[in-house]
């Protein structure tokens, strides 16, 4: 009897030890798990950040990307977004034609985390200067206003950041004029930052002026002799706005430069350009223009024919949605 009690006993203690073993092990087990899931939170934040780099070396290069409102607008300033946020010595400085700034273009930069390295302003063409309906788009100059209104703004901000010693020794910082539309490879800031204080920068340009590639002429030395161009090569400076980046000081020592309504078709480039330098003094950039890093693609605008049809009716695809 006492060795049955016993054994009885013995079954109760082996049951008791495995089910407080179990209970044990799953609890040892979700803290494990809890563990790992927040690892894996801080695995996949480290990598989506790994792919980002955060830190600025280099010169500052201010961008300046004039804008206006229509369909595509945003796919594009997104693709530019995503561009300027892998290349962290990118101020981003944007300019709406427009009279004010719009929220589609504040969500765009807090979307790309660039709130904290761009500046968003406006400035309409004057309409007198604007294209109409079916105007073909070489009819009047487009972002002049724009242009003209960042320049104003780089002066304004690299005066204010010497007087007040922020840049010690006194900061290098270079300008390029980035189009809305065009496509941008990562390289090319890192051969905008190789411009030297007091030059310009120049470097080829794809499929741009009736040519596969548009680019500067260079002499055995690596002088630039003229530019390749097949579209009025008589141009003092024959290229297209994004195949050249200005040191900034060159900016401010020359308060006149900047762009005009004044100018006949294509000599926008040449006429900032004129006040800041001469053909031989260019600097040439990207592998002694061998590389293209830089294309002058040109978006085609949606047909939205069914989207007219449904506002004739007072509905929209896009009903409280930003597209
Ligand atoms: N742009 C503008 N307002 C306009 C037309 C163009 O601000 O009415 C901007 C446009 O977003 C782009 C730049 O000016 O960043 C040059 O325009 P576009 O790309 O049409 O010129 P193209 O490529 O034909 O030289
Ligand atoms: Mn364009």
């Amino acid at each position: 009897m006492n060795q049955e009690i016993r054994l009885r006993l013995k079954h109760l203690l082996a049951f008791l030890a495995i089910v407080l073993f179990l209970f044990f092990y799953s609890l040892s087990s979700r803290g494990c798990s809890g563990e790992q899931e927040e690892q894996a939170v801080v695995a996949e934040q480290n990598g989506r950040d790994a792919f980002l780099p955060n830190h600025k070396t280099g010169p500052t290069i201010y961008a300046v990307t004039p804008t206006y409102a229509r369909p595509v607008q945003k796919a594009e300033l997104t693709r530019l977004s995503h561009v300027i946020r892998l290349v962290p010595s990118v101020f981003w400085v944007i300019v709406e034609d427009a009279e004010k700034t719009s929220t589609l273009v504040t969500n765009v930069l807090k979307r790309s985390g660039l709130e904290n390295r761009s500046v968003q302003l406006s400035a309409k063409t004057p309409t007198n200067f604007k294209l109409q309906g079916k105007d073909p788009n070489w009819l009047k100059p487009r972002g002049v206003e724009q242009r003209n209104t960042a320049l104003k703004w780089i002066r304004q901000h690299l005066k204010r950041s010497r007087d007040a010693g922020e840049t010690e020794p006194p900061g290098h910082s270079l300008v390029y004029f980035m189009d809305d539309d065009n496509t941008y490879s990562t390289e090319l800031f890192d051969e905008i930052a190789k411009i030297e204080p007091g030059k310009v920068g120049v470097w080829p340009v794809g499929l741009v002026g009736g040519l596969m590639v548009e680019k500067p002429v260079l002499n055995r030395d690596g002088l630039v002799l003229g530019f390749n161009s097949a579209w009025k090569p008589e141009r003092p400076f024959p290229l297209d706005m994004a195949g050249f980046a200005i040191s900034s000081d060159l900016l401010l020592s020359t308060p006149e430069a900047q762009f005009s309504y004044e100018v006949e078709r294509g000599y926008q480039e040449s006429e900032i350009l004129r006040h800041l330098t001469i053909v031989h003094d260019m600097q040439p950039l990207a592998s002694g223009c061998k590389e293209v890093l830089v294309w002058h693609t040109r978006t085609e605008t949606p047909k939205l024919d069914a989207e007219k049809a449904l506002q004739k009716t007072n509905k929209k695809s896009n009903d409280g949605m930003e597209v």
